[in-house]
């Protein structure tokens, strides 16, 4: 399997050599040059690998289909490593919850952070260690986060070998739990950096240190954010679990809702649904930053600016553009990517947006390729999350309640549906009590965390402070 760029770029890349790559040299996204083809009877195979062998066979299975640069006994053993249920709580890995006939959530929230993205990015730790050691190489994540991302990447890269973590986060800015979780940490790879700033000002310093090539060469400065391939990858597994878990043949036809920011998430839904998992709608969640919605009704795609994203009650939704979209566009425009660069270099850079509405291609994407979505506002998560619990004593999270909201309008006889759980309560504990008055619960192994000794710096807004740390704490 070879690797192209959405913007044109077709020198033939392997898995691994993207593997630690973010954009492709085009300023495009990696995608796979084709979607492996899954027929009935390889669907029936699949089916009986994870009910006999498990969610990590399964992985491995998928996997395979892209990726032909790693021994397929190492990848077996990299899959069973990552996906046990110490891990993430239950054999099944991906449990399905029901919560009434023809409805179901999907839990992807039990690893280490309490939310889906562990899915992905144990993986990732993992093949970033066995890759890095290969080639004799180290790595030094730079990254930014408002709360998920910096904890699931922190926890996945704990105690790897030729792997250190700089993750900076804007002091004081997030949940009480979020701050204790990564700053609790204290593995001598794992470097917190509290800025004094905002979100947007971590960013900023991320993007400052990662434009100054020479430094970034020198000190081999990478990133795990989502539209990583590898990330994806990982995800589009846990669509075939699923599936498996709730249908018993392979004709079925199964919907499924995901709370959406960046569109990684349900990017990997559509990469399944290209290989030929019987998925009917893929519906997409958001919350009032609703670029995605926007453009699923209007076939306008207009990037917000910063001022115009709102501080919503399910944060890690709160996008001003969503980061893996053009992979779908690429897709939705028959892998046109002379197109895909006018639309997502030249449209948006000129003026911010871009309009398919008359295009025919728009149609498909919800005749040919499923795509459906809606929007949630706080008071429908409140109302949400307190009917969910009150009807079905199940208590959800401020994401999940927006991808349980949207769900409800697009419900089909005959179809069921499986809504992604994306976080935990407990992460988002003052929305909870909002709209129940009492704080949800807290896993056993989280007791008491806010009081655990702390390991964090705090550095100013200032991109130099960050280099001189980085300096300082790493021998290239
Ligand atoms: C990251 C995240 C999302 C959004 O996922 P995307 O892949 O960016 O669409 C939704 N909910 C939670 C809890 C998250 O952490």
């Amino acid at each position: 399997m070879n690797y192209l760029s959405t913007r044109g770029d077709r020198t033939p890349r392997k898995f691994c050599e993207i593997l630690l790559e973010g954009l492709a040299p085009d300023g495009g996204l990696y995608l796979p040059e084709s979607y492996p083809q899954i027929d009935r009877a390889c669907l029936a195979e699949l089916r009986g690998v994870y009910a006999g062998r498990g969610y990590a066979a399964l992985a491995f299975e998928i996997l395979s289909l892209y990726i032909d640069d790693i021994p397929a006994t190492d990848l077996a053993a990299l899959c069973e490593r990552t996906y046990t249920p110490a891990v993430f709580g239950t054999r099944e890995i991906a449990l399905l919850k029901k919560l009434k006939k023809g409805f179901y959530l999907q839990a992807l929230s039990n690893g280490p952070t309490l939310a889906f993205k562990d899915m992905a990015m144990q993986l990732l730790g993992n093949l970033f260690e066995y890759e890095l050691a290969r080639r004799g190489e180290q790595l030094n994540i730079l990254g930014a986060t408002s709360g998920d991302t910096g904890s699931a990447a922190e926890y996945a890269m704990r105690g790897k070998q030729g792997i250190r973590v700089f993750m900076l986060s804007p002091h004081g800015r997030m949940s009480a739990f979020q701050q204790a979780q990564m700053y609790s940490l204290q593995d001598a790879n794992i470097h917190n950096l509290a800025i004094e700033g905002v979100f947007d000002d971590c960013q900023d310093i991320v993007k400052a240190v990662s434009n100054d090539l020479a430094f970034k060469r020198q000190y081999k400065i990478g990133t795990v954010n989502s539209i990583n391939w590898a990330r994806l990858l990982a995800q589009v597994v846990y669509y075939f679990a699923g599936y498996f878990q709730l249908t018993e043949n392979d004709d079925e036809q199964v919907d499924f809702t995901v709370p959406s920011g960046n569109f990684g998430n349900i990017c990997a839904g559509h990469v399944a649904r290209q290989m030929g998992l019987p998925i009917g709608q893929l519906v997409i969640a958001t919350n009032e930053n609703d670029v995605l919605d926007e453009f699923f009704r209007t076939g306008v795609y207009r990037v917000r600016a910063a001022a115009d994203t709102l501080e919503t009650s399910s944060p890690s939704m709160d996008i001003s553009k969503a980061s893996n979209f053009e992979r779908f566009v690429f897709d939705l425009l028959g892998r046109d990517a002379a197109r895909t660069r006018a639309l997502f270099h030249d449209a948006l850079a000129r003026s911010g947006q871009f309009d398919l509405s008359a295009d025919p291609a728009f149609a498909q994407a919800r005749g040919r390729y499923g795509f459906v979505s809606g929007k949630s506002t706080h008071a429908d998560r409140l109302a949400t999350i307190r009917a969910v619990y009150q009807q079905y004593g199940a208590m959800i999270d401020t994401h999940t309640a927006d991808g349980v909201k949207v769900a409800g309008s697009f419900m089909r006889a005959g179809a069921p549906m499986i809504v992604l759980e994306t976080a935990l309560p407990i992460k988002f504990a003052a929305a909870i009590e909002e709209a129940l008055g009492r704080l949800p619960e807290r896993p056993a192994r989280f007791a008491g965390i806010e009081q655990l000794p702390r390991r964090v710096t705090r550095l100013l807004a200032d991109a130099r402070a960050v280099k001189d740390y980085i300096v300082t704490h790493c021998n290239p």
